[in-house]
C-alpha cells in the first residue's frame, strides 16, 4: 500500500520546527553568518523542543517519533539556515543513531540518554588532513594497552569540533593492516573532549554553513577505557558506513527544504520586480528556473521519504539514502544557482538570503560522500559490483509508542 499523506505527528513536526525557524533562526542569521559566529544558544533551544533527540526512543531520552519526522525537522530547518541541519546531521545522524544501535546498554545510558536530551552534544571524527572519501587512507591510530586503548591522530572538516562534548572517532587498531589498507584494522571509539589529550579548534574563511562550527580534533596519546569501543574490534568500517547511511539521509532532506527555500524567494521576487513593463515570473525563462525548482524539490522529497520509509520498516536503505542524497544534493545546487541568478544584482548580494543559499548549497555535494561517490555507489549497485549484505546490527525499526 502506498500513503503519501502525512500523520498528525508528521505534521506537528513540521509546524514545530517551521515556527522554530521563524523565531529563533531567520531574524538573525545574516548577521551571524556575516560574522561567522556560531549561536550556542540554538543547542539549548534545540533540545528544550524536544528535536536533538526527535527519533530516539523515549526510554533513551528522545521524542520517539519516526525516521520519517527526523527528515522533516532537517527539511524544516535547513530551509532557515544549512547550520542548523548539519546539528542534527552529526548529533543524530552520524552519532545518537549509531549509539542506539551498536551502543551497549551501559554505553546507551551514558552517552546517548544526555545526547537525546539535548544535554551533551555529540560529533563525528572520521576525516583526516589526508583522506576524506579514502576511509582507509586515515592515519589515525589506537594501540590497546592494560584497561585502555591510546589514540593519536588528526581529525579534519569535523563538524561542531569546537562544540561537541564527545566524538565518535574512528582509527586503527591493527597496524598492519593499515599498511594493507584492509578495513578489517579499523575500529570506532567514543572520545570524550575531556579526556587529556584532545585538543579542538574552528576552521575559518569557510565558503559555506558559516553560522555553523566546523574544525579540527587533535588527538595525542588519548587515553580511552576499553568500554568506549563501539561495536566490536574491527568493526570501524563498518561502524563509519552505518553512520554515513543515516547522515546521508538527514542531508538529503535538508537538500530538499534549502531547494524550497529557493523556490519560495524566487516566486516571491518574481512577482515584485518588473522588468519590460511586466513582472520578471511572466518571463518563459524565469518560468523555466521555477520549474525546475519545483521538480528538484518534489522529486528530492519523495526519494529522502522513500528512503525514511524503509528506516521505519527496518529495510534495507543504504542505496536509496544515497540516491536521495546524491539528487536532492544536486537539485539544491541548481535551484540556489538559479535563485541568484532569478534575483540580478541582488542576489549578489547578502540583502537577500539566497547569495547564502547559493554558498550553502555546495557544502552538501562534499560532505558525507562527495557526489562523485555516490555516482560510483549508484553505477556499481546497478552493475552488480556492489550488494548491500546488511550489517551484524541493524538500524532498528521504528516501533510506535516506544
Ligand atoms: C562543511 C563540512 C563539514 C564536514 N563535517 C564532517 C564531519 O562532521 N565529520 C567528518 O568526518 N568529516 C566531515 N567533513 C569532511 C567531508 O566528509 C570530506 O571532505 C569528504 O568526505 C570529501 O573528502 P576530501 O575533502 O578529503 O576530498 P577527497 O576525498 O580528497 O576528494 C577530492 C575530489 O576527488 C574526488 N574523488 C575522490 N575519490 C574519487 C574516486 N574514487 N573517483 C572519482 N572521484 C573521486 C572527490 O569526489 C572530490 O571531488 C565535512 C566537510 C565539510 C566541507
Amino acid at each position: 500500500m502506498f500513503d503519501f499523506t502525512w500523520t498528525e505527528e508528521h505534521k506537528a513536526v513540521f509546524k514545530l520546527v517551521q515556527d522554530f525557524g521563524k523565531k529563533e533562526v531567520l531574524p538573525f542569521i545574516r548577521e551571524r553568518d556575516r560574522k561567522e559566529q556560531f549561536d550556542p544558544t540554538i543547542l539549548e533551544k534545540l533540545g528544550e523542543a524536544d528535536i536533538l533527540g526527535i527519533c530516539i526512543p523515549s526510554k533513551y531520552g528522545g521524542a520517539g517519533l519516526d525516521y520519517i519526522s527526523l527528515g522533516i525537522a532537517c527539511q524544516e530547518l535547513e530551509y532557515a539556515d544549512t547550520s542548523l541541519r548539519v546539528i542534527l546531521s552529526v548529533h543524530i545522524g552520524l552519532t545518537s543513531l549509531a549509539y542506539l544501535t551498536w551502543g551497549s546498554e551501559a554505553q546507551k545510558q551514558k552517552y546517548l540518554v544526555p545526547q537525546a536530551k539535548g544535554e551533551k552534544i555529540g560529533s563525528f571524527g572520521l576525516t583526516e588532513p589526508n583522506a576524506g572519501s579514502d576511509v582507509v587512507g586515515i592515519q589515525a591510530t589506537a594501540d590497546k594497552k592494560d584497561g585502555y586503548y591510546v589514540l593519536n591522530g588528526e581529525k579534519m572538516w569535523i563538524s561542531l569540533a569546537d562544540v561537541a562534548d564527545n566524538f565518535l572517532c574512528v582509527a586503527w587498531t591493527d597496524r598492519k593492516k593499515r599498511d594493507k589498507r584492509d578495513h578489517t584494522g579499523l575500529s570506532a571509539f567514543i572520545v570524550e573532549r575531556k579526556f587529556k589529550g584532545v585538543k579542538t579548534g574552528t576552521i575559518h574563511g569557510k565558503l559555506g554553513v558559516r553560522a555553523g562550527n566546523t574544525g579540527y580534533v587533535s588527538l595525542s596519546d588519548v587515553e580511552v577505557p576499553l568500554e568506549n569501543m563501539l561495536g566490536q574490534e574491527g568493526e570501524g568500517f563498518k561502524i563509519a558506513m552505518f553512520c554515513l547511511d543515516q547522515g546521508r539521509y538527514t542531508v538529503a532532506a535538508g537538500a530538499t527544504g534549502l531547494t524550497k527555500a529557493c523556490l519560495d524567494a524566487s516566486v516571491n521576487y518574481s512577482k515584485t520586480r518588473k522588468t519590460f513593463n511586466t513582472f520578471i515570473g511572466e518571463h518563459q525563462l524565469v518560468k523555466e528556473m521555477i520549474a525546475f525548482m519545483v521538480s528538484g524539490f518534489e522529486a528530492s522529497q519523495l526519494l529522502w521519504i522513500r528512503a525514511g520509509w524503509l528506516k521505519n520498516q527496518g529495510l534495507s536503505n543504504s542505496k536509496e539514502t544515497a540516491l536521495a542524497k546524491w539528487f536532492a544534493c544536486d537539485a539544491a545546487e541548481k535551484a540556489a544557482s538559479d535563485a541568484v541568478q532569478v534575483f540580478g544584482s541582488y542576489g549578489f548580494s547578502d540583502e537577500y538570503p539566497v547569495e547564502r543559499f547559493y554558498r550553502n548549497s555546495k557544502g552538501s555535494s562534499i560532505y558525507e560522500g562527495t557526489r562523485e561517490i555516490q555516482k560510483l555507489l549508484q553505477a556499481d549497485y546497478a552493475l552488480g559490483y556492489k550488494v548491500d549484505k546488511g550489517t551484524r546490527i541493524p538500524l532498528p525499526k521504528y516501533q510506535p509508542g516506544s
